[in-house]
Parts: structure tokens; C-alpha cells; sequence
């Protein structure tokens, strides 16, 4: 089977060279050798991360720590805030975990606004929230900076932070922002290969935890905080990740994190010109498209133009190179493209070219 270039927004491409760091050969968890690769990639991921906390690698995929998180920060009652298929997923997992939990519901494509959350926090129920800061299922930014703020009136109320298809892409600055966790999946926009999990908690978070007698094992913040302070992690880590994951962040620093994000800019915008060049219009509200992803209107919006989108996708498909044709209820009326990962211009235009050649087969 030859090859299929992924522009899916995840998993997405993994390059060689992660590969080859990915498939080094095995140490053990415990001995100076694993302790040494963490101690390197700490203080890179403190870096990325904009902070001066431990940044903990789990094994899982960002559903672990998401779940982990409710279970570690949930004591009286949780606001997730949704706007797409994966914010909407985490209010049925709060409640599985058993939580309290409430929905604060904007519609697919619009983002998650600070009025409406302050609303609802101002009723003192609260006392954690869930936000998607880049809701992929829809490709809708919401404005973290702006929602983040809302820390300052209501301190007590634990802010937990999914940037899993944005961290990379542009600058998070979890110190900065005051939030109490932020997490990501690798598999996306830092493009490594699914199965490695990165996240941070704030010292009031991490002091929250302690409390929580039924936070389980295998995703105890505590447990993570402990073992972080020696350069370890709480039970046996997929090592070849944590490779890859080195490999990876001497990638985005020879780059530069500056230029990291202004390419990830660039090879959106050109994704937006693409569409508008065929007549398409983008799915998320003006000014909250999201910048590693594009989510583009195949008539879920007034306006667009409508193709056969299983067709575009079969035809890209056969030239070399994998878009999606939209998630859960938004499927086939919209689709999308990401630009996440080790895409450039060239790349990007590459998959431009396909896509055109199989426009112009619809
Ligand atoms: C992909 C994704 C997830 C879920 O990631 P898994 O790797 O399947 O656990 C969660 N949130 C967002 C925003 C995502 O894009």
C-alpha cells in the first residue's frame, strides 16, 4: 500500500526522524538513562508551555488526562463548557466519573464566550470548569485569554484547559494565563505518533488533588508531581514516545517558537484562501476560526457551496493525501483540513494541487 500523506486533524504526518528517535533502543524507567531524557526535555516543554511548574508526561491519550483531571478537581460541582463533539464528550465523562456536572451549551461553530461563563460561575455552584481551547470537531478557537481572566473573580474555581489540537501552534501561556491545568495529546499539532499525553498543574490545583480521596492511581496528579520532582513518571511511560517527544522539541527550537507559530498563521491562511477560491465558506463564526485546522462549510452554512465531499475525500485520497469529511453531526456538511505538525507552504500546496485536480473531477 503506498503511503497516505495525512491532513486529517489527527492523528497527523510523522516525519522520519521522529520515527527514528521513536524506535531508539529500550532503558529502563527507573535508571539515570530515562531520568536524564526527562530532566532534557523538562525544561523544552517548560518552555512550550510558558511556565515554571513540572510538565508531566502520561501515557495515555488526552482522554486520560482528561478524565483524570475531573476525578482529581471535581469536588462539588463541574462546568463543562461545549461548543463541538469533544467539549460536548466531556460533560458525559464528568458524569460517568460520577461528578456533578453541568453543560453550558454554545452552539457547534460559535466559541465559548467569558460573559456566559462568568454567568454561570457567579451562581457560586462551581467549583472546576472544563474548556476546549480549540474545539477540532468544529475548528472554533474560543478566546482563552479573555475567559482565563475570569480566574482572577472567581480564584477558588479550578480552570482545566484542553489545548490538545492548538499547544504548538501558537503561544499558551499557562503561567501567565493563571489557569489551573492545561493539557494536550501528541498526536496532533505536535505530530508524534498517538499514545503520549503532556499536561501541567497549577500549585493550587496539585494542593486540590491531595484532597480528592477517590482520584484513582494511574492518573494521580499527586502521584504525576512526585515522580516529576525526580525525573520520572508514576508507572512504566511509553519510552519511545518520550524519544520522539525529545526529537521533536530540538525540532520546534531550531525553528524557533516564533517562527513555529507563524508559519502554523501562514499555512491556515492559505487553507482559507483555498476555500474561498472554490466558492466555500468556513464553518466557525468570523474571528474564531482556529489556526491549525480549517473546518470548511459544504452547506451547513448559508452561502457555501456543496460537492460531494466523500468523493473529493476518495479522490484526494488516491493522488496521496487524507482530508476528513467532517465529525459527528457536522459530517459531509462540512469538512476539514489541518495544517497542524510539520506542514509548510510547500506541503501545503502540494495537497492544493490534489485537491484541485479532484475539484475539477466532481
Ligand atoms: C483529539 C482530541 C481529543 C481526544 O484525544 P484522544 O487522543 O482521542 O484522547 C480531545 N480534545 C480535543 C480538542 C481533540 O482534538
Amino acid at each position: 500500500m503506498p503511503h497516505v500523506k495525512l491532513f486529517i486533524p489527527g492523528p497527523v504526518e510523522v516525519s522520519d526522524k521522529t520515527f527514528q528517535a521513536f524506535r531508539s533502543p529500550m532503558i529502563g524507567h527507573r535508571g539515570q538513562g530515562f531520568k536524564d531524557l526527562y530532566a532534557k526535555v523538562q525544561p523544552q516543554l517548560q518552555q512550550l508551555l510558558f511556565t515554571k511548574q513540572l510538565v508531566y508526561l502520561s501515557t495515555s491519550s488526552a482522554w486520560g488526562v482528561m478524565e483524570g483531571a475531573v476525578r482529581n478537581l471535581v469536588q462539588k460541582k463541574v462546568l463543562n463548557c461545549m461548543c463541538g463533539a469533544f467539549s460536548d464528550k466531556w460533560f458525559d465523562v464528568s458524569k460517568k466519573c460520577g461528578k456533578s456536572a453541568e453543560a453550558l451549551q454554545a452552539e457547534w461553530g460559535s466559541p465559548i464566550r467569558a460573559e456566559a461563563i462568568d454567568k454561570k460561575l457567579a451562581t457560586g455552584e462551581f467549583d472546576a470548569l472544563t474548556l476546549i481551547h480549540n474545539e477540532t470537531s468544529t475548528g472554533t478557537m474560543s478566546p482563552l485569554a479573555e475567559i482565563a481572566a475570569l480566574k482572577k473573580k472567581y480564584p477558588d474555581v479550578i480552570f482545566i484547559v484542553d489545548a490538545v489540537s492548538s499547544l504548538t501552534a501558537l503561544p499558551i501561556k499557562f503561567d501567565e494565563l493563571g489557569i489551573d491545568v492545561l493539557l494536550a495529546g501528541t498526536q496532533k499539532a505536535f505530530a508524534l505518533p498517538p499514545g503520549l499525553a503532556v499536561f501541567v498543574a497549577s500549585p493550587a490545583a496539585l494542593a486540590k488533588a491531595a484532597l480528592a480521596k477517590d482520584r484513582g492511581y494511574y492518573f494521580d496528579f499527586v502521584e504525576f508531581q512526585k515522580n516529576a520532582e525526580q525525573s520520572m513518571t508514576p508507572s512504566t511511560p511509553s519510552i519511545g514516545h518520550v524519544y520522539a517527544l525529545s526529537s521533536k522539541l530540538d525540532d520546534f527550537f531550531a525553528e524557533g517558537l516564533d517562527a513555529r507559530f507563524a508559519r502554523h498563521k501562514k499555512t491556515n491562511q492559505l487553507t482559507h484562501n483555498w476555500a474561498a477560491k472554490h466558492g466555500f465558506n468556513l464553518f466557525p463564526e468570523k474571528g474564531f476560526e482556529s489556526l491549525t485546522l480549517t473546518c470548511i462549510s459544504n452547506g451547513a452554512r448559508p452561502g457555501s457551496r456543496t460537492v460531494d465531499v466523500a468523493k473529493l475525500q476518495k479522490l484526494t485520497k488516491d493522488q496521496g493525501f487524507l482530508i476528513d469529511g467532517g465529525y459527528g453531526k457536522i459530517k459531509g456538511t462540512t469538512f476539514r483540513i489541518s495544517n497542524m505538525g510539520d506542514e509548510t507552504e510547500t506541503t501545503m500546496n502540494q495537497l492544493f494541487a490534489a485537491l484541485d485536480k479532484s475539484m475539477a473531477q466532481l
